[in-house]
Parts: C-alpha cells; sequence; structure tokens
C-alpha cells in the first residue's frame, strides 16, 4: 500500500468540488497493473467528469483523466513486468475508474500499450486522447481518399487540443490547412502550427438554412458539431470526407441528404475511446515515427494537480489555447 496524491472531485450540496487530497492505493479499484503515473493530460471529456456530467461519470467521489503515461510498479500479468513504460488512452479511463489526474492508477492489461519507442512519456501525453484522436481523424479522411494534392482542408475548433494537433500534423503532412477558430487573437498560434489560412468560426455558422454552401473544402477535421459540421459537409468539394470528432459547438444539426446525394460526400465517425487496442497501438506508433511532430511543447503547457481546478474552467468556457500537460512528479 502507498499514500499518493489526486485529485477528487465531491458532490458537495449539488455542486461538484475538486480537491487534491492524499489516497491510498488500497482505494483503487481491481485491475491487472498498477501504474505510477507520471504524466496526464486535460481533455474536454475530463473536464465534463470534473463538473458532474453523469453522461461521462455516474458516481462521485472520483478522479478523473481519460490519459495516462507512467511505470507498472506491480503487475500480475506476463505481458507487463515491473519498470515497464506504459500508456492508457481512454476506455474507462477517468470515466467510472479513477483515471490519471493522480500518482496512481490500477487498470486491466487490456487498456495497455507499451510506451512507442519514439515517444518519451512526456511527448505522448503531450499528444493523449487529442493527439490520438486527431491521428485517427486524418487517418480516415485519407483512407476516403484524402491527398495532399486534393486541395484545402479545414480544421474547427483549431485552437482547441484535438485541432491544434490535427493543425500541426496536416501541415507536417504536407497539406494545406485553414484553421477555424472563434480566437482571432490566437490567429499567429495557429500560423506557426502551420495553417496557411485562419477562418472565423462566424464565417461556418452562416448558412445554416441553406441546403447547399459553395464548395470549398477537399476534407475536413471536425472538433465541434452541430450547426457548423453540417455547414462543413454543404461546402465539401465534390467526393470529399470530414471526419468528425466532437460537440463542443452542439450534438445536433439541422441536415438534409442533398450533400450526399448531389455532391458524394462523406461524413465520417472518430472515436477514440472504445477503438480495439491494436488499431490504438498502432495510431501511437505511426505518431511516433512517421507522423512525429517536432514541436510539441509549442503547443502546450505544463501544470500540476493544483492547477488542475482553474484550467478544468478554462476549457469548459472554451477558452484554452492547445494543450495542458499534467505533471504527477
Ligand atoms: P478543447 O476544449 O481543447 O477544444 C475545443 C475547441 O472548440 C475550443 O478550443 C474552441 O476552439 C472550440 N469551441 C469551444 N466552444 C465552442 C462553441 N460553443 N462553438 C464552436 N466552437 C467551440 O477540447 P478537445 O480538443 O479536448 O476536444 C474537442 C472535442 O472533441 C470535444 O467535444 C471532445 O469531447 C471531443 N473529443 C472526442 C473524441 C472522440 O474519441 N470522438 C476524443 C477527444 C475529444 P476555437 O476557439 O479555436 O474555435
Amino acid at each position: 500500500m502507498s499514500q499518493f496524491k489526486a485529485l477528487l472531485v465531491s458532490e458537495e450540496n449539488g455542486a461538484f468540488v475538486p480537491r487534491v487530497v492524499e489516497r491510498d492505493t488500497s482505494e483503487l479499484p481491481g485491475g491487472d497493473v498498477l501504474v505510477r503515473v507520471q504524466y496526464s493530460s486535460l481533455n474536454y471529456k475530463d473536464a465534463l467528469s470534473a463538473s458532474g456530467n453523469r453522461g461521462v461519470s455516474r458516481n462521485y467521489p472520483h478522479t478523473p483523466g481519460i490519459d495516462a503515461a507512467g511505470v507498472v510498479e506491480d503487475s500480475r500479468v506476463a505481458e507487463f513486468a515491473v519498470g515497464d513504460e506504459v500508456l492508457v488512452t481512454g476506455y474507462d479511463l477517468g470515466m467510472n475508474t479513477s483515471g490519471g489526474f493522480a500518482q496512481y492508477i490500477r487498470v486491466p492489461a487490456a487498456w495497455l500499450i507499451k510506451r512507442p519507442a519514439g515517444l518519451s512519456l512526456r511527448e505522448s501525453m503531450l499528444l493523449g486522447t487529442a493527439g490520438l484522436t486527431a491521428a485517427l481523424c486524418i487517418d480516415k479522411l485519407e483512407q476516403a481518399g484524402l491527398t495532399p494534392e486534393a486541395g484545402q482542408v479545414l480544421v474547427t475548433g483549431a485552437t482547441g487540443g484535438v485541432g491544434s494537433i490535427a493543425v500541426a500534423l496536416l501541415a507536417r503532412l504536407g497539406y494545406s490547412v485553414a484553421a477555424s477558430t472563434g480566437k482571432a487573437e490566437q490567429s499567429e498560434f495557429l500560423r506557426q502550427l502551420g495553417a496557411q489560412q485562419i477562418v472565423l468560426r462566424s464565417e461556418l455558422q452562416e448558412g445554416a438554412d441553406k441546403p447547399m454552401l459553395k464548395e470549398r473544402w477537399a476534407g475536413a477535421v471536425d472538433t465541434v458539431g452541430g450547426d457548423i459540421l453540417f455547414n462543413v459537409v454543404k461546402s465539401l468539394r465534390y467526393g470529399g470526407s470530414v471526419a468528425c470528432c466532437g460537440l463542443t459547438a452542439g450534438v445536433g444539426f439541422k441536415g438534409s441528404v442533398m450533400p450526399f446525394i448531389l455532391r458524394g460526400v462523406n461524413l465520417l465517425g472518430v472515436d477514440s475511446v472504445e477503438l480495439p487496442l491494436v488499431v490504438k497501438a498502432s495510431m501511437w506508433d505511426k505518431l511516433s515515427v512517421q507522423w512525429k511532430l517536432g514541436n510539441l511543447d509549442g503547443l502546450a503547457r505544463e501544470i500540476g494537480l493544483e492547477a488542475l481546478p482553474k484550467a478544468i474552467e478554462q476549457i469548459l468556457a472554451g477558452k484554452l489555447v492547445g494543450r495542458v500537460l499534467v505533471n504527477l512528479g
């Protein structure tokens, strides 16, 4: 048994209050592998969990954190030995299983992958679920036929975690990237990541009542959903595709079949959570070699557990820029 620090969210008179507390490994759920967490990262879903969203986390007190990277301290299975460096993203971690905003997690071996040789534990969490999701979106677009020669690719919610990594990855792969943002003042940040054009979010909100819009994008990574997503569908070029992964602008949209039957466009769903481990591992391999980004520190800031509650408020308000790396010390 070891004592460790964790962010614990408790329900108090209807409010959800996060506090850094001391916990004991005996309080962690059963599982195959005990991991001493070195880094985690903040994703939008963590903020939903920390603010009492029952669709994400049902029971409180609870420690959020859907991402964790660290070192195996105890293992009941042959695949993982004490001292192995491992990472876990998604599945039930941080949802209804005590998560990565803590110095220890205990998880099933079926959730863990060994650290890819080309990434440090720190780099893996600079990417985290956001990086994995951005990579999955681009992979799906390419499987649907997207190439850099096809034309410009749009990224919505571009200053967010998934969005900023999608911009950087697409630019790294030779695509011409248009970055859509509600934060005009962050245009220079987006250009430094590799965006060639900045599109204001308000521009993508126009025309929700029209059946079709002018053809603009060869492909798109959409992290926001809502009417913006369907406006993007309506402005895809003939045969183009949009990878849909997020919901910060809303979960519903008014749609019609017109763009699909007149322009043959594709709406591709992306899930990074329940994806089979073998697919996750192959995507991490890609992120560690062919798609490795050199400028990860430029799109992130590093914080400790104590600073998480403030960062959670910022991400919920749509005010965060880039990624937040959580150092568990
Ligand atoms: P972030 O908060 O880091 O990024 C979201 C971005 O969306 C913001 O930075 C902002 O970008 C934009 N945004 C915020 N509010 C609004 C709004 N009301 N209308 C339009 N745009 C808005 O979150 P993440 O990058 O961590 O996640 C992005 C989305 O993807 C979330 O919905 C998350 O739940 C989802 N997600 C899904 C995954 C999956 O497996 N399918 C995995 C990971 C994330 P800007 O100001 O630049 O426009």
